[in-house]
């Protein structure tokens, strides 16, 4: 269910619902929503606030997802959520800091990102507590900036099956992962990806090559790079 929390709305109708989609939320709506959101599923769209404190209230709430805040630069409240499976924090241009999620060992899924529409990313200092997740199995990384630009950390998830992180890291990197992880992942971590672009020769889709700044190629029109670029690819993982 979806309530527009800037438009006239009953607060008996956040207590019902075991997936509900709170939209607009503002400093006069969000002791109405800690006191009465009962849902198993949370979403928080479009976060006025700038602070999340009173979010530790929502006992009942297992999987959040929190996406646009403009104005929210710590997410301390967030992590005292203990028993979070499902945890999505998406265009929080301002969050500096996951510090302190490794205290919700429960979490299962976590998906972390800036604007989905290629507006700002997502800058945080390190994604190095994610190694503290226990149960941690699904991981989707995007539109995301690292001070200390290191995803190497990942390698130390053992319980994680799915892993999907955008191309915004070194290539090296994602060799490492791949050494590291593949044996353990649904879907391994690979060269090329197929893309949605066409070649504009030959009509075929395109390939994205793994790692910042590696281009779109097409596997036959530009073999030679395409082969180059992907058996760079694989020396890497075999010396990673
Ligand atoms: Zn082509």
């Amino acid at each position: 269910m979806i309530v527009l929390l800037d438009r006239d709305f009953s607060p008996e109708h956040l207590a019902n619902p075991e997936t509900i989609d709170l939209r607009n939320i503002t400093k006069k709506t969000w002791p109405i929503v800690i006191e009465k959101c009962r849902a198993i599923n949370t979403r928080l769209y479009n976060i006025k606030l700038e602070t999340l404190e009173g979010i530790q209230h929502l006992k009942s709430t297992q999987q959040l997802t929190l996406e646009w805040a403009t104005k929210i630069s710590d997410l301390s409240p967030i992590f005292e959520m203990y028993q979070l499976t499902h945890l999505n924090i998406s265009d929080f241009p301002k969050a500096p800091s996951i510090c302190g999620i490794s205290k919700l060992t429960n979490i299962e899924q976590l998906t972390l990102g800036g604007s989905s529409t290629l507006g700002k990313p997502l800058h945080l200092v390190t994604i190095e507590e994610l190694a503290k997740l226990p149960n941690l199995n699904t991981l989707y990384i995007f539109n995301t900036k690292l001070e200390n630009d290191d995803i190497s950390i990942l390698a130390e998830c053992k319980n994680l099956k799915k892993l999907t992180i955008s191309n915004q890291f070194e290539k090296k990197q994602y060799a490492y992962l791949a050494k590291k992880l593949n044996i353990q992942l649904q879907t391994p971590i690979v060269a090329a990806k197929q893309a949605s672009s066409t070649c504009g020769k030959c009509g075929q889709k395109k390939y994205m090559l793994t790692g910042r700044k590696m281009p779109f190629l097409c596997s036959d029109c530009d073999k030679k790079k395409f082969e180059k670029l992907t058996n760079d690819f694989h020396e890497m993982i075999d010396k990673a």
